[in-house]
């Protein structure tokens, strides 16, 4: 179990995982995972929804919290502090790109590990059409600079913007608790008693990894080779 209460703690300081290694712990599960209940019978990111549950709570908390001269600055939330566990884990400083997200790594290394990610990749364009519009504006390759919604910023791009006005945190903590609750019926439908889930729950763990991890991935999974 990842979420014991010092790895929760670690988890939370940490953000979760890189970008890489997020996306990559998220596609790990649903291509492995086989025995869930579930219209699908298997394939969900059961680990990663209670991870991402405790972490949107973590931040969408964090940003609420009124500014006080005893207290970190609200939007110090979404500075990480300490490294992504399983690049701890795997140092071995001779090989380049460990550290890279998705974002920035290259096509080849993409088509190589996307071509292994089938159950991954279905998801992704099944739920496109629900989450082409929620991407962070700035992670999107499509979007121009600065113009986008701030309240969909993904956290890397949000950390830039700091100091946050507070209403763009009350808003931005509010459509984190709104993709969480989403995302706890994504995890009851996984189990033998919750309903099946819908399509914004369905979406709802990849706005989550997209919100922690840049949408490097998503966004390069549902993009037709043909069109990219
Ligand atoms: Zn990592
Ligand atoms: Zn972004």
């Amino acid at each position: 179990d990842i979420m014991d209460a010092g790895m929760r703690r670690l988890l939370r300081a940490s953000l979760g995982l890189c970008p890489r290694h997020a996306w990559a712990y998220a596609a790990v599960e649903v291509e492995l995972w086989q025995a869930g209940a579930g219209s699908r019978g298997g394939h969900q990111p059961f680990d990663v929804t209670i991870l991402y549950e405790d972490l949107l709570d973590h931040v969408a908390t964090g940003l609420e919290r009124k500014s006080s001269l005893l207290h970190r600055h609200p939007d110090d939330v979404l500075v990480p502090v300490g490294p992504c566990r399983i690049c701890m884990e795997m140092v071995s400083p001779g090989q380049p790109g460990l550290r890279m997200g998705y974002a920035n790594s290259n096509t080849e290394a993409l088509t190589a590990e996307a071509n292994t990610l089938i159950h991954t990749t279905t998801w992704c364009l099944e739920t496109v059409g629900l989450w082409r519009d929620r991407v962070c504006p700035e992670c999107d390759p499509a979007g121009s600079e600065g113009t986008g919604d701030p309240v969909l910023l993904c956290r890397f791009h949000l950390a830039r913007r700091r100091p946050l006005p507070e209403p763009l945190r009350n808003a931005v903590a509010s459509r984190l608790q709104e993709v969480r609750g989403w995302m706890r019926h994504l995890t009851a439908s996984m189990t033998d008693f919750g309903g099946a889930a819908r399509a914004a729950e369905n979406t709802s763990w990849i706005e989550a990894v997209g919100f922690f991890a840049g949408w490097g991935l998503p966004l390069y999974l549902a993009t037709d080779p043909e069109e990219a």
